[in-house]
């Protein structure tokens, strides 16, 4: 059963939300590329982490997952030259 949340975003309005990291929120705002690499995890939900995080998890005291609106992800997708269409 999915527990999918949603988010509202400002660009994009209310959207199923994506989990990343804090690099590819980051992308998001800055549009510098870092990798994005995903999955859709066993409630439905999509996760999206940048290349370090994905090789090499984040540490406990990393800042935890970001909520993001799944257009701004297919937008961080999209500056890493990737095609997402969720
Ligand atoms: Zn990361
Ligand atoms: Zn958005």
């Amino acid at each position: 059963m999915s527990m999918a949340l949603n988010v509202t975003c400002n660009k994009h309005g209310k959207t199923p939300a994506v989990f990343t990291c804090e690099h590819v929120f980051q992308t998001i705002e800055d549009k510098i590329p870092r990798g994005v690499n995903w999955f859709m995890d066993d409630t439905g939900d999509y996760q999206a982490f940048c290349d370090t995080c994905w090789t090499t998890p984040p540490a406990d005291d990393e800042p935890g997952p970001r909520m993001v609106c799944t257009h701004c992800l297919e937008t961080a997708a999209a500056h890493n030259g990737l095609s997402l269409a969720i």
